[in-house]
């Protein structure tokens, strides 16, 4: 069975920065699965493993405009201190959601000032090109309820 839109496809892979770091990796852990063509990962992925079937190797390279995207300085805020009254314990490297005018968004702490943090609601991978190797384990049809909700279900 061929990767095409709604079936599930279930895949290894490993993520490596432009330097051969290793950002992300399925290795030892559960292969991920998604449901091709609803927007679950990025389109340079959707769009490489479209037309191919399991057993199949994919290694392909992403940049920014079909990845995470470029990134956006003006998604780099500062925030009142106050503001984050609620944080027991408040670092650099912490992700939380704030509301915004566009709905709520996931910012990072990147730096905390005396009476401000520094705070960023880019993707951590935002503005990176992104080296994918992949391995496709199996091709599946999806369930008229996983269609329903948008993902799998195990
Ligand atoms: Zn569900």
């Amino acid at each position: 069975m061929q990767v095409e839109k709604n079936k599930v496809v279930e895949i290894d892979y490993t993520l490596k920065d432009d330097n051969g770091q290793v950002l992300d990796s399925s290795e030892g852990k559960q292969p991920l699965s998604y449901i091709q063509g609803v927007g679950n990962l990025i389109p340079g992925v959707e769009s490489a493993l479209e037309g191919k079937s399991s057993g199949e190797r994919v290694q392909i390279t992403v940049p920014p405009e079909t990845g995470y995207g470029v990134r956006d300085d003006s998604l780099v805020l500062s925030v009142e201190r106050d503001k984050f009254s609620q944080f027991e314990d408040l670092q650099e490297g912490v992700r939380f959601r704030m509301e915004t005018p566009d709905g709520p968004m996931i910012f990072t702490v990147v730096e905390i000032g005396d009476g401000e943090v520094l705070v960023d609601g880019n993707h951590p991978l935002a503005g990176m090109t992104l080296n994918f190797d992949i391995t496709i384990q199996s091709v599946r049809d999806a369930t008229s309820e996983e269609l329903d909700h948008g993902h799998v279900h195990n």
